[in-house]
This record gives structure tokens, C-alpha cells and sequence, in this order.
């Protein structure tokens, strides 16, 4: 077995076994229910899963161009009958034509986008499906940042604004309003969203549930889940899509850091080689406190430290965790819970080092991916 103090810090370590016990989960969604579940590449996109990830789920759902090509390049080589979904809240003149190439269906956002755009896709591939994303108008999501359908949202077309002269084009009807959420909160968004818009599944192949479906978390209602599909699938003679990103990736690895520095300032502070701004956005953005593997939280074991980052942003704060033995220099310090939705987002802020990526096989055997320096930084600079 690998010595994984080998791989230098930080770097996140993706374990195939969580990850595959995740698609099981999912693929027995899909078994029981009929339900097609598709990788939301916006939370989940380490392709060198796909070969695993392939072997479960029937496609991606890509939010642009670039991540419409990466299924393409790398999700679909390992399942050829693989299906790419493509949404962007608008899409553009100069890659529509390459996104229609790649993709098998295309979301648009809006009546507009849609009419805009529906001869050239047609052109360009006419065996796509064509589809709406629609704004169910129920706020079933926990914090405005991530409710797509708060007020003046941009997310999706209302009843009011929906335009009947493009159901002739339509195949289906895509929806995402959930995020983090158990079953209730689909169904209660599923009740007004077929309330509102079921006069028109007559005319469709297909209705998408969008992604923010916590399956994969315990205590998640699997099973009711899969009752609600079957009686909508049942009821419309309709095909359901399913698109969940975290739920892939949920729990399935952890960001490992090295502390560099530590002292005193009215409590412990730790510096570590990584940053909550740059490798754990959504620490800041959500916010939410990352577990930390062996620690407890401030004051809860017998040294207490402030953990930070290593950029000079003040706010580049983890949060306080105290520990059973005081922290040395060199000591290895791991987030728990850190590959969905982390290193899709990174930034190289502050010119720090991007988190070496990782994966620890079925075998047990640690493999670094990939290693990153300053040419990422560079290169996006002018
Ligand atoms: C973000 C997003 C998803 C995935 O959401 P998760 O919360 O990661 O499951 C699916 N569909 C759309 C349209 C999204 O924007």
C-alpha cells in the first residue's frame, strides 16, 4: 500500500469506495424507480471517477460549453451510449453551434433563448431534445444564495412569463429548486410545479427534477423518493431525469493540509498550507463548518486553536477546533467531507497553490492525480 505522507500537502483525496457506495445508492434509484440519474458536473467533475462513475449513472449534466466537453471527452469514451445535457441561464451566439454538436438534449432558460436559438440547434443536430427550465416559484432552498427561486430570480421561466407557442418544440420540462434537501422538499415543490404546469405534459417526453436531492446522505427517505417517481411516471406516462452533483460526491474523501506555523494570540491560531477562501468556498459561502477529523469544537478537548489559511485575507478562517495533544508544526490536519463542490471552484487567490488531487483506489493504494504550481497561477494572469 501507498504511504499517502508521500503525496505532499494539500491535496484532496477522493476514496473510491465512498464514492462507488454513493452510485450504488443511485443506480438503485434508478433500478426501482425508472428515474435516469445524470452527474451534475458543476459539483462533481474528477474525471478520473468517470470510468467508475460511468458504470452507474446514464450521462452528465453539463452547465456550458466547457463542461459539455468534458463528458464528451471524458464521460463519454467509457459509456458511448452516455447522454449530455447542456443548461446555461443564457446561451451564446459563438457556442451554440458547438454545444448543439456535443450535447443530446439542450435546457434553455427562457421562451426567448429558446426561439432565439431553436432553427440553427436543429441545423446542427436534429436528433436534440429541447427543453425548458422552469421556475416553479416555491423557495424550498435554505439560504438566498442558493434558492434559484427567490425573488427576481434569473433561474428558469414562470408560469407567467411561459410562451405556449414553444411547447411545439419542447420534449421536456426541467425544474431545480432544491438544495441539500430530503424528499419533502421535492414533493412540495413537485405539488406546485405540477399544479402550475401540468396542462402541458401532454406535450412531453420527459420532466427533469433538477439536483439539491440529498439521496446520498443517511437518513435521506430513499424509499419515498422512489415512490414519488414511479406515481408521477405512473400518472403522466412521462420519463423523470434526475441531476444531483453533491450527492455523487457527498462524504466520498477529504482535503488534507499541513500546519505551518502556530502561536499565540489571546487563544492558539494555526496557519495551515491551505485556505478556506481558495480550497473551501463554500465554508465561507454557505457558510458551514467543515469537520476536521479527530478534533472537537472550541473549548470541547483540551487545546483549542483558530485554524487559517495561508493568504493574507483576514476572513481565511476555518473556524475554532481543539484537539487532544497541542499542535506541531508539521502536523497533518484533515477536512473532513471536501470533494463536492471544492475543487470545481478553486481559485489560485493570493498565488497560492491549487490542492493536489488525489484518489485512493478499491485496493487501498493512494494515487496522485494531478499536482499543480505556479503555471496555474501564471497562466490566467496577463
Ligand atoms: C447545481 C445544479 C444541479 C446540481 O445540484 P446539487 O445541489 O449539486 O445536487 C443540478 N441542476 C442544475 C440546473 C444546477 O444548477
Amino acid at each position: 500500500m501507498a504511504d499517502k505522507r508521500v503525496i505532499k500537502t494539500p491535496y484532496y483525496l477522493c476514496e473510491e469506495t465512498l464514492l462507488e457506495n454513493n452510485l450504488k445508492i443511485l443506480a438503485d434509484v434508478q433500478k426501482r424507480s425508472g428515474a435516469k440519474i445524470i452527474l451534475a458536473l458543476k459539483g462533481f467533475a474528477m474525471w478520473s471517477t468517470f470510468p467508475l462513475v460511468s458504470k452507474y449513472l446514464k450521462g452528465c449534466t453539463a452547465s456550458g460549453l466547457h463542461e459539455a466537453r468534458l463528458a464528451k471527452e471524458e464521460f463519454l469514451k467509457y459509456k458511448e451510449e452516455a447522454e449530455i445535457h447542456t443548461y446555461s441561464p443564457a446561451f451564446k451566439e459563438d457556442e451554440i453551434k458547438e454545444i448543439a454538436k456535443i450535447s443530446n438534449h439542450i435546457v434553455f432558460n427562457s421562451p426567448n433563448q429558446l426561439k432565439k436559438f431553436i432553427g440553427k440547434i436543429k441545423e446542427y443536430n436534429k436528433k436534440i431534445h429541447i427543453s425548458l427550465r422552469i421556475n416553479p416559484e416555491i423557495s424550498a432552498s435554505p439560504i438566498d444564495i442558493y434558492n434559484p427561486c427567490g425573488i427576481y430570480s434569473r433561474l428558469g421561466t414562470t408560469l407567467e412569463n411561459f410562451d405556449e407557442s414553444v411547447l411545439e418544440h419542447l420534449d421536456g420540462l426541467n425544474f431545480h429548486a432544491l438544495c441539500e434537501q430530503n424528499v419533502d422538499a421535492l414533493e412540495e415543490v413537485l405539488l406546485a410545479f405540477e399544479d402550475k404546469f401540468s396542462k402541458y405534459f401532454k406535450h412531453l417526453k420527459y420532466v427533469n427534477f433538477g439536483g439539491g436531492h440529498h439521496i446520498t446522505k443517511d437518513g435521506y427517505d430513499v424509499e419515498k423518493l422512489i415512490r414519488i417517481i414511479k406515481i408521477f411516471r405512473e400518472k403522466y406516462a412521462i420519463d423523470v431525469y434526475l441531476e444531483p452533483g453533491e450527492a455523487i460526491g457527498w462524504e466520498s474523501g477529504y482535503l488534507c493540509a499541513s500546519v505551518l506555523d502556530v502561536f499565540q494570540n489571546g487563544m492558539g491560531v494555526a496557519i495551515l498550507d491551505t485556505s478556506a477562501e481558495a480550497h473551501m468556498p463554500d465554508t465561507l459561502a454557505m457558510p458551514y463548518r467543515a469537520e476536521v477529523r479527530g478534533a472537537g469544537s472550541a473549548g470541547e478537548k483540551k487545546y483549542t486553536y483558530r485554524l487559517g489559511g495561508n493568504t493574507c485575507l483576514a476572513g481565511d478562517v476555518m473556524g475554532d477546533y481543539s484537539f487532544d495533544e497541542p499542535l506541531q508544526i508539521g502536523d497533518k490536519i484533515i477536512f473532513e467531507d471536501q470533494i463536492h463542490y471544492t475543487f470545481v471552484k478553486n481559485t489560485t487567490f493570493n498565488g497560492i497553490k491549487l490542492p493536489s488531487l488525489a484518489i485512493k483506489r478499491k485496493s487501498g493504494e493512494i494515487e496522485l492525480i494531478k499536482e499543480f504550481g505556479y503555471e496555474e497561477y501564471k497562466r490566467r494572469l496577463s
